[in-house]
């Protein structure tokens, strides 16, 4: 059984978004919802002046509050480890909102239940790659297995001794930055 995570090359994000917008259309989202985010980052002043973007979506915590929040049991972790929201089973309380540190999940105000990064398990189980890391043209995201030492993602994890955002907060998320 894999355990799904994704190394994140904060350095090569050009801000252009295409990301989100590929996200967007994998989930049939509209232009004013969104499972990932960009963070802006300024530095200095001009002429020494630099932008830096931060990609940011569900992390797949492996110890999620959202999951623990929940009194309905619609937010869960599958064995994989891939956090998903059952919709049938969400009651649009919002705990899991304000339990997640990340500002990633959203509601679907029509219906009324949480959304949020699904990893596009549906597409790797087929052996496609999550929309996002296929769309980006510098090759920002890399998806994998973290239990594989084989793995692309394992070996850039080790090499680079590369961490998670948030850390300190002790949600173990699956997902690992390379900074700028
Ligand atoms: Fe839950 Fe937020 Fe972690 Fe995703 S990033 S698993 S929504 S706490
Ligand atoms: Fe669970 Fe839905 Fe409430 Fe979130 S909004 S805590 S997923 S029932
Ligand atoms: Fe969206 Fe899929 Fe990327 Fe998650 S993995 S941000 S659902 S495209």
């Amino acid at each position: 059984m894999p355990r799904y995570g994704m190394v994140i090359d904060e350095t090569k994000c050009v801000g252009c978004n295409a990301c989100r917008v590929a996200c967007q259309n994998q989930n049939h989202l509209s232009e004013y919802e969104a499972f990932n985010h960009l963070e802006e980052r300024e530095y200095g002043k001009f002429p020494n002046y630099s932008r830096e973007f931060l990609p940011v979506q569900c992390q797949h915590c492996d110890n999620p509050p959202c999951v623990k929040v929940c009194p309905t049991g619609a937010s869960y972790k599958r064995k994989d480890g891939v956090v998903l929201v059952d919709k049938n089973k969400c009651i649009g309380c919002k705990y899991c909102i304000a339990a997640c540190p990340y500002n990633v999940r959203i509601i679907d105000e029509k219906e009324g239940y949480i959304e949020k990064c699904r990893f596009c398990i549906e597409f790797v189980e087929k052996g496609e790659k999550p929309a996002c890391v296929t769309t980006c043209m510098t090759g920002v995201r890399k998806f994998g297995d973290l239990d594989d030492p084989g793995s692309e993602i394992s070996q850039e994890i080790i090499k680079h001794k590369l961490k998670q955002f948030k850390a300190e907060l002790n949600t173990k998320p699956k997902i690992y930055y390379k900074k700028a």
